[in-house]
């Protein structure tokens, strides 16, 4: 398999290339096609440093409208330097996209310097739950909108004691968005996120 017989558009080619990556991880190869051909939802169970990130970042940029600056895409991790590293990962493959605002908020960092990032366009937004919870409450994002919502290492988000905050957050989304899941076990408390927060999703394991 290639990244373009997953059906990767030419300026995510160009990035892959740059960035060197030369086949598809299984987690890539499996999801990808899923999330660029259907408005599914997904559960993907795949644990850190299978390429999880590629494996949904870049259908969600391909997916995303650049023309547009209303943020379409938001994903929800655990923690700080998780965020971050999404955040910069994304930046990398979205480097030939037009237009691409992606902005990582998250505690312990000013919280007015990251709502003026949001205010100059983010398409993408890549969130602790506390922090997106309080800039919600705050005015400071807008994700009444969105298209796709991704869980991110979401056992490791309700091991955190999360799951009030994320629910609060997805009750700020609209009910006919996309959500992928990823976690790299499926212990009940994520089987119960996806039953209540998600519409038969298809179910992929690496
Ligand atoms: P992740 O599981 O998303 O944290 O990715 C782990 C690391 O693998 C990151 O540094 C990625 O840049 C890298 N990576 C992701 N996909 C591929 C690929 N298909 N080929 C080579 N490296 C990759």
């Amino acid at each position: 398999m290639t990244f373009h017989e997953l059906g990767l558009q030419q300026s995510l080619l160009d990035a892959v290339n740059d960035l060197g990556f030369e086949t598809p991880s299984e987690v890539q190869e499996k999801a990808i096609p899923i999330l660029l051909s259907k408005e599914s939802d997904l559960v993907a169970l795949a644990q850190t440093g299978t390429g999880k990130t590629a494996a949904f970042g870049f259908p969600l940029i391909q997916k995303i409208n650049g023309d547009s600056r209303t943020t379409q895409g938001l994903i929800l991790s655990p923690t700080r330097e998780l965020c971050v590293q999404i955040a910069k990962e994304m930046q990398l493959y979205s480097k030939y996209e037009k237009g691409m605002g992606i902005v990582a908020i998250y505690g312990g960092a000013s919280i007015s310097d990251q709502a003026k990032k949001i205010k100059r366009g983010a398409q993408i937004v890549v969130a602790t739950p506390g922090r997106m919870k309080d800039m919600i409450s705050r005015g400071m994002v807008d994700i009444s909108k969105i298209d796709y919502c991704i869980l991110d290492e979401a056992d490791e988000m309700l091991n955190m004691g999360f799951y009030e905050d994320i629910k609060d957050i997805l009750s700020n989304t609209p009910e006919d968005k996309s959500t992928w899941l990823f976690s790299a076990t499926m212990p009940k408390e994520v089987a119960t996120i996806a039953k209540k927060f998600m519409h038969k999703p298809i179910e992929i394991t690496v």
